[in-house]
Order: C-alpha cells, then sequence, then structure tokens
C-alpha cells in the first residue's frame, strides 16, 4: 500500500477518504481536518484563550497536542470525578503530558464540588453513573471558563462519538437533542461559555493512529461506568455499517449536520436565568447541579 500524497510505504488507509497515508502525510492529514473544523465553525482564534477538557484518553489528549502545535492559547483542565483507580491513573497521564509540554493543567474535584464522587452519588441518587457525571462534568466545565477567564471549551469528541450520540437521539426522537448536536454551540448567555469539538471530522481509528504516531502516553481503559451503556452498541452497529460501507459514519453525521439539522432547530429560545445559589445559568430558579449536590449533601 503507497501513500496516496507521496508514494511512499502507506501506514493507514482510510477507505472512506479513498486514501493511504504515510506517516509525516497522515499527520499533516490529521492537523488540517482540525484546522478545516476549527475555520469552518469560527471555534475560536489565536486570540483567544481555549481551555482544552481532557479525560487522559487519546481524543482529548491528541487534541491538545494538535492546538499546542498549531500555537493556539491552551489550558487543559482535567475533572477528577473520583473513580477510583481509573481517575487516579487518567489525572496522572493528564498531569505528565502538562508537565512534558510545560503548559498549565486545571484540576477540578467533583467530589470536591458536588460533595461526593461519582461512585457514591449513583448509590446517593439511585441514578445511572452517567447521568449525575455529565451533568457534573458540563457544569464544572462551564465554571473553569468562567474562573479562569476561557471564552471557549474545547472537547475530545470525535466522528465516531458525535454519530453515535446522534443515532442515539434519532432513536428516541429526543428532537432537543438533535436540535443542541453540533460541532460548535454558541454562547447564549453572559455566563455561558462556547463548546466546540474540533475533531468531529476524525474518527477514533484516526485519534488512535495519531496518538500512537505521536507518542502520546494515554489511559486505554475506558471508564468503568461506561461498561454496558447503550452508547457502546450504537457505536458498534455503526462500525458495522461501517465494514460494509465505508463511509457510513461520515455520511449519517455530515449528512445530518448539513441537510437535517436545521429542521429541529427551535424557533424561540430558551430563556436562561442566573441560578439562586452559585449564579450559573438554568432554566429554573435553583440548577441542576445545584440540586443534586443538595440531595447528596441529604443523604451523608
Ligand atoms: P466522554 O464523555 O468520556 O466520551 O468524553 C468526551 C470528552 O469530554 C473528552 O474528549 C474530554 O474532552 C471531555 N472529558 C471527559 N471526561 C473528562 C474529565 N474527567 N475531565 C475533563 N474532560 C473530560
Ligand atoms: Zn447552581
Amino acid at each position: 500500500m503507497k501513500c496516496t500524497k507521496c508514494g511512499d510505504t502507506a501506514i493507514l488507509e482510510l477507505r472512506r477518504h479513498n486514501a493511504a497515508f504515510c506517516t509525516p502525510d497522515f499527520l499533516t492529514f490529521f492537523r488540517r481536518q482540525v484546522a478545516a473544523a476549527v475555520r469552518k465553525h469560527r471555534m475560536f482564534t489565536r486570540d483567544e484563550r481555549v481551555l482544552v477538557a481532557v479525560s487522559g484518553g487519546k481524543d482529548s489528549l491528541a487534541l491538545w497536542d494538535v492546538l499546542i502545535e498549531e500555537s493556539y492559547q491552551t489550558s487543559g483542565l482535567y475533572l477528577d470525578l473520583g473513580i477510583h483507580d481509573y481517575s487516579v491513573e487518567s489525572k496522572a497521564k493528564c498531569e505528565a503530558f502538562a508537565a512534558a509540554r510545560g503548559v498549565p493543567l486545571i484540576v477540578s474535584s467533583v467530589a470536591e464540588a458536588v460533595g461526593a464522587p461519582v461512585p457514591v452519588m449513583q448509590k446517593v441518587t439511585r441514578r445511572p453513573a452517567c447521568s449525575g457525571c455529565g451533568l457534573s462534568k458540563r457544569y464544572l466545565m462551564n465554571k473553569a471558563a468562567l474562573d479562569h477567564g476561557f471564552p471557549v471549551v474545547a472537547t475530545g469528541h470525535n466522528l465516531d462519538d458525535e454519530a453515535a450520540t446522534l443515532l442515539g437521539s434519532v432513536m428516541q426522537w429526543q428532537t432537543d437533542a438533535l436540535s443542541r448536536q453540533s460541532p460548535a454551540l454558541p454562547s447564549t448567555h453572559r455566563r455561558l461559555a462556547r463548546r466546540v469539538k474540533p475533531l468531529y471530522r476524525l474518527s477514533e481509528r484516526e485519534t488512535a493512529a495519531y496518538a500512537f504516531l505521536r507518542k502520546i502516553d494515554y489511559i486505554v481503559e475506558e471508564c468503568p461506568f461506561a461498561r454496558g451503556a447503550t452508547s457502546i452498541a450504537h457505536k458498534e452497529i455503526l462500525s458495522r455499517m461501517e465494514a460494509v460501507s465505508p463511509g457510513a459514519k461520515h455520511n449519517f453525521l455530515f449528512g445530518f449536520l448539513e441537510k437535517a439539522r436545521a429542521a429541529f432547530e427551535r424557533s424561540e429560545t430558551v430563556r436562561l436565568e442566573e441560578c439562586e445559589r452559585c449564579g450559573q445559568v438554568t432554566t429554573g430558579t435553583i440548577c441542576a447541579f445545584c440540586r443534586l449536590a443538595d440531595e447528596v449533601k441529604r443523604s451523608s
């Protein structure tokens, strides 16, 4: 197999692009896909400070690596979820990555903010761990952005993540979620940072290849609570489609973004208020995060 660009030996075939690349040309391809995402959705400029949410996994560390290489002003944000060894190890990966590159990393603890780590939160609320965890992550990402003066938060969601989320929303026709699914969410309130996903054009296989070729040391294990989650079933279904029809995931997601998303956009904008307790945005009087923290406090 030869590199489509230079004719050297290729290390990776990308069937959906009808291409194969050698190492340098793959790295260039990867960086260009990120640059295209940033440009097309006006995610951020070189004058803005970008908060990169890093989990210690391949996607978010690959994203941070690209943005550092491209001279963006970045800081990392690691949220310590308190999920036993998984959190200890993933935090160590983020700290080692930041130290090796001399870039700042902000660490924020969910247990400190909510009153209990994710495993305890799950027991107390008797809801799936991912629901309280997802809520806490979104809240603390925005809080860190506000506290430290970042207008925008970037996450490592890739093409596979986005296509799986889309399939999940379509399976239940969650029209609210469909209207919000986008590589770039604008700020609709002065206390809300923009949220962007610069890897949405790159598959999980490509981010894994990038992390490997750039010798990024990342945590390979998945979160123990993710096992058996429906999102994994959705990823498997889409990967089977991709195997028989290269480009299936890409067409599903990009077709939605280009042709269908507008149909779900709401005509009226949701009115956002400031939480009476913490000042972060909410549609009610007390935000969902403060209510979660209350629930945790009451039962401990
Ligand atoms: P996930 O929801 O675990 O698939 O993660 C999606 C994205 O959210 C990652 O690529 C990160 O950018 C971000 N993220 C997930 N977990 C954490 C964490 N513990 N700390 C900071 N960012 C995270
Ligand atoms: Zn609140």
